[in-house]
C-alpha cells in the first residue's frame, strides 16, 4: 500500500457521501451569507457557491447540482435581479460544477482552469467514489480557460483566478476578491472535514497541503475565507486545517512504516 492509498481511504468516507448525493434529489434550502458589500455566500447541498452582485450584474463560483438550479436562481435573485454573466468553475467535480449545463443554456459564460474543460469535455471515472461521470454537453464546458491565473474587474473588485497545482484535482482554480479581501478556495480547502485529493482527478495530498501553504501567503487576519465545503472561516482556520494534513500525512507514513495493513 502506498501512502497515497492509504489518504485515499481516509477521504473515501467523505466522498462517498458526496456520491450519494448524485442520487438524492431532495429539497434543498439554500440559505445566504452575506460578506462584503458585493460578495456573499449560498450554502445549500455540497460546494458553497460564491456571489458576486454589483454594478456590473452577477457572477456566481460554483453550482452545486443541476437538480438545484431553480433554488439557486432564487436565492441569487433575492440579492440581485441582474442576470448571470459569468459562472467560474473551481474544479470539475459534479457536486460544484453539476449545474454547468442549465447556467450555459441561460447565457452565462463559464470560467475554468484548462484541465476543468478537458476533464468536463471527457468525463471520467471517480474511483474512490466509484462514479463514472459522463462526457458533458457543449453548453456546459468552459468558454474561457486559464493555466496559471486570470483576472476579472467587476462590481469594483479585482478577481483573481489562480490556479493551484495538482491539489484536491488538477484543475483547481482559486478565487481572491482582493478589493473585499475574500477568496473562494474551492475543494483544495474543506472545512470541518478529512482533506480530499482525487488522484483519478490529479489531486494529491502534497498539492492540498502547498496549496494551503499559497494562500496562507497570500491571505491576512482580515480576509474572510469561502471553503470548499463548510462554514466561512479566516486564517486561522485555513492555518489549522494545514497542520491537520501535515500531522495526518506524519501520522499514516508511521504506520505504514510499521508495517500496518491498508
Ligand atoms: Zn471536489
Amino acid at each position: 500500500m502506498t501512502l497515497a492509498d492509504a489518504l485515499r481511504v481516509c477521504t473515501l468516507a467523505a466522498l462517498v457521501i458526496v456520491a450519494g448525493q448524485v442520487q438524492a434529489q431532495e429539497e434543498v434550502e439554500i440559505t445566504t451569507q452575506r460578506l462584503s458589500d458585493t460578495v456573499s455566500v449560498l450554502f445549500g447541498r455540497r460546494g458553497n457557491i460564491g456571489v458576486s452582485a454589483g454594478p456590473d450584474g452577477v457572477f456566481i463560483i460554483d453550482n452545486q447540482f443541476a437538480e438545484y438550479t431553480d433554488e439557486i436562481r432564487a436565492a441569487i435573485a433575492t440579492i440581485s435581479d441582474q442576470p448571470i454573466r459569468y459562472e467560474i468553475n473551481t474544479h470539475w467535480h459534479f457536486d460544484h460544477a453539476g449545474g454547468n449545463d442549465n447556467f450555459g443554456k441561460a447565457g452565462s459564460v463559464i470560467i475554468a482552469h484548462d484541465n476543468v474543460r478537458k476533464r468536463i469535455v471527457t468525463g471520467g471515472l471517480i474511483r474512490v467514489v466509484d462514479v463514472d461521470v459522463p462526457p458533458a454537453p457543449r453548453e456546459a464546458l468552459p468558454v474561457i480557460t486559464f493555466s496559471k491565473s486570470l483576472t476579472l474587474h467587476l462590481n469594483g473588485d479585482e478577481v483573481q483566478l489562480l490556479h493551484m497545482d495538482a491539489a484536491h484535482t488538477d484543475g483547481d482554480g482559486v478565487v481572491w476578491f482582493r478589493g473585499s479581501n475574500t477568496i473562494h478556495t474551492g475543494d483544495v480547502f474543506i472545512n470541518g472535514i478529512y482533506p480530499l485529493a482525487d488522484p483519478d482527478s490529479g489531486g494529491s495530498f502534497d498539492g492540498i497541503i502547498s496549496a494551503a501553504e499559497t494562500i496562507l501567503a497570500m491571505i491576512d487576519d482580515e480576509t474572510q475565507i469561502i471553503p470548499g465545503h463548510g462554514p466561512v472561516t479566516g486564517k486561522a482556520g485555513l492555518q489549522a486545517y494545514r497542520d491537520m494534513c501535515i500531522a495526518l500525512q506524519k501520522k499514516i507514513a508511521g504506520m505504514k512504516k510499521s508495517g500496518m495493513s491498508l
